[in-house]
């Protein structure tokens, strides 16, 4: 039996009537930039998932990019991000000169450790970054108890934790500003690029929207610095239609996630913590093995799909050589680099292909 690690055909397939006939509906009104649409998906959006103010954009690079330029962040701030994560959490960093300071995931969700964030704390610390990694939420309560004492700015990059939940609320708001990301492999894919921006208060928006549209609130006045963060109609009028089955595909990865913790039995093998705080949306199903490698080599001649999430963390890119953190600086994140591999868990897997990766696990 043929497991892909990922088939983003089978979603596309079922949506695909009623997916371009809201694209056709959105060309004939030939509402490409924002617009109705998008309009009407930051509403549903905020109403589906909690969220008083959604701003739509065009990536989920930018919202954070957005968010490190409301914070203020700029040469000789220092922003607090884990090493384990994706790229783009600190892309925004680096755009408005700022440098981000890496402090070590725990051990058992891949998350923020908020015991070793405190020792990294300087004068120059403006902000932290806060990632909910694989849809596992973060320890909020600990990093804003952080933050608060040190008047620090918090962004969550919620890029894959769309739905999750932290002590049963939404995460995205314990911070400052919020993040997401439409891209096509995420829980809720667009067709195409796509984010959006949440924000506590009302202030912190407007200045969004103002940012989002080349900082102007007014055609062709611009009072304070932006660029063109805007979403596509297209965008939105997909998203429209694809958000109504979240709930529904975030059960089914939560059902499919069960059953691996419950089937997988292989000696040796770590399955990620699932903490009583947080109610994770499983955007990857990644565990550790001491012979990751070989594990995977065996996984693939049973047909079985996996991806290495993620091989080399931030401080061991090239792009951040010059901060100067060779290896061992972060044993965590290295370690779960070294060791992790993600299991399949997509809505479409059918229990016979779950069942058969566990076998495939549980035969290594
Ligand atoms: C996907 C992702 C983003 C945003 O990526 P885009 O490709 O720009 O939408 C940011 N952070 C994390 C952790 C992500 O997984």
């Amino acid at each position: 039996m043929k497991v892909p690690f990922l088939d983003l055909s089978l979603q596309h397939r079922a949506l695909r009537t009623e997916a371009l006939a809201a694209l056709a509906a959105t060309y004939d009104a030939t509402r490409f930039c924002l617009g109705k649409d998008v309009e009407e998906f930051e509403k549903n959006f905020g109403a589906t998932l909690g969220y008083p103010r959604v701003l739509g954009m065009n990536s989920g690079t930018s919202p954070l990019h957005v968010a490190c330029m409301i914070a203020g962040f700029g040469p000789g701030d220092e922003v607090i991000a884990p090493p384990f994560t994706f790229i783009s959490t600190v892309w925004g960093v680096s755009y408005v000169g700022a440098t981000p300071r890496f402090v070590d995931v725990g051990e058992g969700t891949f998350n923020l450790d908020p015991a070793k964030i405190e020792a990294a704390i300087t004068p120059r610390t403006k902000g932290i970054i806060v990632v909910h990694l694989f849809g596992q939420p973060a320890r909020m309560a600990e990093i804003m108890a952080i933050a608060r004492r040190h008047g620090l700015f918090v962004i969550e990059d919620c890029a894959q934790a769309v739905g999750a939940r932290y002590r049963g609320e939404p995460v995205g708001l314990f911070g400052d500003v919020g993040t997401f990301s439409f891209y096509p492999t995420k829980n809720l894919g667009g067709c195409g690029e796509g984010g959006a921006f949440v924000a506590r208060d009302e202030a912190t928006q407007v200045k969004a929207r103002h940012i989002r549209v080349h900082g102007s609130d007014r055609r062709y006045y611009h009072d304070i610095v932006g660029g063109n963060f805007r979403m596509d109609g297209f965008q939105g009028a997909l998203l429209n239609v694809k958000l109504p089955h979240l709930a529904g595909w975030t059960a089914r990865r939560q059902a499919i996630a069960q059953r691996y913790l419950e089937g997988i039995r292989l000696a040796d093998v770590r399955l990620p913590d699932q903490p009583d705080y947080g109610q994770s949306v499983f955007h990857q199903f990644t565990i550790r093995h001491p012979r990751r490698d070989a594990l995977r080599d065996y996984l693939a001649q049973q047909e079985v799909g996996t991806d290495l999430i993620y091989p080399v963390p931030l401080h061991r890119q090239g792009c951040f050589a010059s901060l100067g953190q060779g290896p061992g600086s972060f044993p965590v994140a290295e370690a779960a680099a070294a060791t992790c591999v993600s299991l399949p868990i997509f809505p479409e897997l059918t229990d016979a292909q779950v069942d058969h990766v566990i076998a495939a696990v549980n035969g290594f």
